[in-house]
């Protein structure tokens, strides 16, 4: 070979191996890249949505799914007769994981704090309202027996043993979606997720080392429409709201948020509490209880919790607790902000 041709070949050769690191290179960032996926799929009763950037986004997504799924089906389902929580109802109490003892406590704590505007024993109390397909108003004697059968000063629970005092239904309609946040963070912290927004129904998990834009529902409106946007770091957001699920009748608006005192729909004045804290668990029970007590008690208790607040009142007035009050921005002309 002479000396022109050894040159181009180590020339080609050369060509090569830098398209080999290119090819590399590119294959390597395919893998380590954060992607994004988002999905829909319906849980707990509602519509839920992921979006997660992660390097296995795919895979980190369906997991997600199967967080729900799996906590609805195995642990927080009345419906499903083998659920913890079903056997718990059916047994009057029984022995349960650190997880589950963990979560009673919180709530059994909420219930002691709002003075029994939140109690998650009203299984029964809510059955009779139904606010499912079918719904009517309940009888007034058939109500009150089954308020009876209601209290969360009649529940125990001692390390790992729960005892019900009484015959009730626990019921975790005011916070398995928030307990629901709680175990996906838990999942999250242990992947290589860098941001993700994760709803289910009406609360919400932030992820991830920035600012999100979070709206808050119109009360009125569908879906997709806001009164108000927060502009607010990791952290879970729940809003409560007597659009959820209501139904009429003799031109009455009934809704399924119970005040443990009546058994009757909760008549605060509020039609929408938004609840934001670190804990997903604590910011969707305290927006049921926020709910009931009303904007003034309602405030106080999630201040105790150092959790902030958004009230949304029969008027159209916002207030807003005082950590949100630069992070907020009232993005319809028909509400008006209490100060
Ligand atoms: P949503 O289900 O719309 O997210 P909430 O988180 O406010 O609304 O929870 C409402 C559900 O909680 C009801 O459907 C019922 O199962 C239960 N519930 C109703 N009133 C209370 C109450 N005062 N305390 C605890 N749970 C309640
Ligand atoms: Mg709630």
């Amino acid at each position: 070979m002479g000396e022109g041709g050894l040159a181009r070949m180590k020339k080609r050769i050369a060509l090569l191996a830098a398209a080999a690191v290119v090819m590399i290179t590119v294959i390597a960032l395919a893998v380590i890249l954060p992607k994004t996926t988002e999905k829909s799929f319906f849980a707990m009763n509602t519509v839920c949505t992921a979006k997660i950037k992660s390097t296995d986004s795919k895979n980190d997504a369906a997991k997600i799914e199967s967080i729900v799924a799996g906590l609805e089906e195995n642990v927080l389902s009345r419906q499903n007769g083998n659920s913890l929580t079903a056997r718990l109802n059916s047994n009057g109490g029984g022995e349960v994981d650190e997880k589950m003892g963990s979560y009673m406590s919180v709530l059994l704590d909420v219930c002691k704090k709002s003075g029994g505007s939140f109690d998650f024993t009203l299984g029964e109390v809510s059955d009779i309202w139904g606010f499912g397909a079918e719904t009517a108003v309940p009888n007034p004697y058939v109500l009150y027996n089954a308020l009876k059968r209601t209290g969360y000063e009649k529940l125990d629970i001692s390390g790992s043993s729960v005892t019900f005092g009484d015959k009730f239904l626990v019921d975790f309609g005011a916070a398995g979606k928030g307990i629901a946040l709680d175990e996906i963070r838990t999942y999250l912290d242990e992947s290589e997720t860098k941001e993700a927004v994760i709803s289910i129904g009406g609360s919400i998990l932030l992820y991830g080392e920035k600012n999100f834009s979070v709206g808050i529902r119109n009360p009125e409106g569908n879906a997709g429409s806001y009164v108000a946007i927060l502009d607010i770091p990791a952290g879970c957001v729940s809003t409560s709201g007597s659009y959820e699920r209501y139904f009429e009748e003799d031109g009455k608006i009934y809704h399924h948020i119970i005040d443990p005192e009546t058994g009757y729909p909760a008549k605060s004045g509020v039609v929408s509490v938004t609840v934001v804290s670190e804990s997903g668990i604590l910011s969707d029970a305290l927006s049921t209880a926020c709910f009931v007590l009303g904007i003034e008690k309602g405030a106080a208790l999630a201040a105790e919790y150092g959790c902030e607040t958004v009230f949304i009142d029969e008027n159209k007035t916002v207030f807003v607790s005082d950590g949100l009050r630069d992070r907020i921005e009232i993005t319809d002309a028909a509400y008006s902000s209490a100060e």
